[in-house]
């Protein structure tokens, strides 16, 4: 589903503004509710802090499959940290309507083929998409197996992550597959804020970089020049 007013091409040079997805999710939402319908929906999850407020606010409205297929993610250790932490959410937290997780195959393998070429981008930029096309692609496969009605992920949630450019990769997934995609932006509204809170309550995991073995050089060189700064100028 396209929805009205995105991919705006741009005017004599000028971007056209961000399109609020956040809109058309509560537009979509109000419909459901007029129409007392609770469907189902099939939640991608990058993680257990960014699935945290994802799931509170998404299943008022939706029977949730959490589907974490998160091939990116290295190393071994920490793949298994991440997804011991989402089932322990899934499993802890109250909700109104049923929740429920499955696991996809662990193949970094796959992942390290698919974004080859692009090792040294930075996080943001090429890779990042190859990445979300992959991750995205097996979650539109899966709805469609499933029959799911609407097929979304956490990783809007993010405000390292464009939602633009994740609406965009959904719905050409959603297309290839012929699945609905359900329009997300869910950083907004305070939801990034709300993941944090509930992170925090729930004692969960938060990682320092975002998934792979690139983003994990990324964060400690990050880290490196932000300590070297800090003494430089605590310096006499
Ligand atoms: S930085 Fe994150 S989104 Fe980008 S390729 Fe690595 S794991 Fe994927």
């Amino acid at each position: 589903m396209v929805n009205p007013g995105e991919n705006n091409p741009s005017v004599e040079g000028i971007k056209p503004p961000k399109h609020n997805y956040q809109r058309d999710l509560e537009y979509i939402i109000h419909g459901l509710q007029k129409r007392g319908e609770t469907p189902t929906l099939l939640l991608h999850a990058c993680c257990a802090p960014c699935s945290s407020y994802s799931i509170e606010y998404l299943s008022q409205f939706f029977r949730i499959t959490v589907f974490y297929y998160n091939p990116n993610i290295s190393p071994d250790e920490e793949y298994r940290h991440r997804v011991a932490e989402i089932k322990r959410f899934v499993a802890e937290f109250p909700t109104k309507n049923p929740v429920t997780l499955i696991e996809g195959p662990y193949e970094p393998k796959k992942f390290y083929e698919f974004v080859r070429g692009l090792e040294n981008e930075p996080e943001g930029g090429k890779r990042c998409r190859k990445c979300f096309e992959l991750r995205l692609a097996e979650s539109a496969r899966v709805a469609k197996e499933l029959c799911a009605d609407f097929v979304t992920t956490t990783l809007t949630i993010s405000p390292m992550k464009d939602a633009q450019v994740l609406n965009e990769v959904m719905e050409e997934q959603c297309q290839k597959y012929g699945v609905k995609r359900l329009p997300t932006d869910l950083k907004k509204k305070g939801g990034f804020k709300r993941s944090t809170e509930l992170s925090a309550e729930y004692n969960l995991y938060r990682q320092n970089f975002c998934g792979c073995i690139f983003s994990q050089r990324e964060a400690r060189e990050r880290e490196a020049r932000l300590k070297k700064d800090t003494e430089e100028s605590s310096a006499p």
